[in-house]
């Protein structure tokens, strides 16, 4: 083959040659292109789960085949890189925890190479090991290491390849160093989301801190506002939380604030998000929601809570929560600001404290008019007299 086609360059005219370096340099400058705009939609998406996506597809559709998976340590210190939901068009054994340890010499290996492996490659080399036994179950045409600064930190699973007629269903030289080339782009992508993904979240309850909350809130408070769609914050303190510190220490205070999270995060939309505000203070943005979605999940998420007995070192405790709701309503309250949208939700969490707690109070924007003009009143009065 590689004979005929030495033959058959040799016997090319100047023109036809200098067609196909040119037709060839036109691939390139088109790869080259592409990279560029995979590594712009890789760079400009922090958020985990659709950069994930975005990696599975860009590496499908570049490499024509059927299905991706993608290995990856979840968590800051985790011992294992995990499949989880990373994964598309491949089909998984529910049998199999898709899971390789951070410690296995297969991971050793993969991290001092910087190469693309097919199975039969690692099978030889690790014939007995669990983690290639994983794998395999996947079914793959190829293995990619994702290297940041010679640190291994996941690995990309390539499945069947498309048949394409006239096209080998191996990987060639040149494929193999493209799926490298995204694979780095895709490396460090992942690595940023994750810092970012750290570093707005709060270790101990596992929900996003009250500074990435704002700057969701922001958004979609924009895009409420010109959609002309409602949307609601809802505001929770657990009541006399102190006296769990002050009775059986610090710790159960903290266990009391996981479970509460917990009971949250569960009783929320995927869509929705959830925030550990402050201290005891939690907020939940409900998107494309007005006053009655609103009430319905403070109350499901207050009755939970309610009704939950919490056991800690032999002590049954209840707990109780209270909640504000204010509703963002192009006409009711067209509020721009996060910041005000959520002070009103403290203000009708401050009703609820003030009535007796354990309950929910949605604010009502009619009524601050009525107390702004009051207080304006006041203080008119108080500087005429
Ligand atoms: P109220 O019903 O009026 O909300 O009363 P409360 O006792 O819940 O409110 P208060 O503001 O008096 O007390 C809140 C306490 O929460 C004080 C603070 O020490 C405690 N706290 C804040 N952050 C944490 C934390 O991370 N862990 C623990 N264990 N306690 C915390
Ligand atoms: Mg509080
Ligand atoms: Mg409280």
């Amino acid at each position: 083959m590689a004979k005929k086609n030495a033959i058959s360059a040799k016997t090319q005219t100047p023109a036809a040659k200098e067609k196909q370096v040119i037709a060839e340099f036109e691939k390139h400058i088109y790869d080259l292109q592409q990279m560029l705009e995979i590594s712009k939609s890789f760079c400009s998406t922090i958020e985990f789960s659709p950069l994930i996506e975005s990696i599975l597809y860009v590496a499908m559709a570049q490499m024509r085949v059927t299905g991706a998976g993608l290995f990856i340590s979840e968590e800051f210190g985790s011992e294992y890189f995990k499949l989880s939901e990373n994964y598309s068009g491949i089909a998984i054994d529910p049998t199999i925890e898709y899971k390789i340890g951070i410690d296995s010499p297969l991971i050793e290996f993969l991290s001092s190479s910087s190469s693309v492996f097919d199975l039969h490659e690692l099978s030889e080399k690790f014939p007995e090991s669990q983690e290639i036994k994983v794998i395999e179950s996947l079914n793959p045409s190829l293995i990619v290491p994702l290297m940041l600064k010679n640190h291994l930190n996941g690995i990309l699973v390539m499945g069947e390849r498309i048949f394409v007629k006239n096209l080998s269903a191996d990987y060639t030289t040149y494929e193999k160093n493209e799926i490298q080339t995204i694979a780095s782009l895709a490396s460090v992508a992942v690595h940023n989301a994750s810092l970012i993904d750290q570093s707005t979240t709060d270790m101990m309850t596992k929900l996003r801190l009250k500074f990435y909350f704002y700057n969701i809130l922001e958004d979609k408070l924009d895009s409420a506002f010109f959609q002309e769609q409602t949307l609601s914050v809802i505001m929770f303190d657990i009541d006399f939380f102190k006296k769990f510190n002050d009775t059986y220490g610090h710790a159960c205070g903290d266990y009391v604030l996981k479970k509460v999270a917990e009971i949250i995060s569960d009783s929320i939309r995927e869509e929705d998000l959830a925030s550990r505000y402050g201290g005891e203070e939690f907020t939940v943005l409900l998107c494309n929601a007005g006053k009655d979605e609103a009430m319905l999940v403070a109350e499901r998420i207050r009755k939970r809570i309610e009704q939950t007995t919490v056991f800690y070192e032999g002590h049954n405790m209840q707990i109780t929560i209270s909640g504000g709701i204010s509703v963002f309503n192009v006409e009711t309250n067209p509020v721009r600001s996060a910041k005000i949208l959520v002070d009103q939700a403290d203000k009708a969490l401050y009703v609820s404290k003030r009535t007796g707690r354990n309950r929910v109070t949605v604010f009502d924007p009619s009524s601050q008019n009525e107390n702004s003009a009051k207080e304006t009143e006041s203080i008119l009065e108080k500087t005429n007299s």
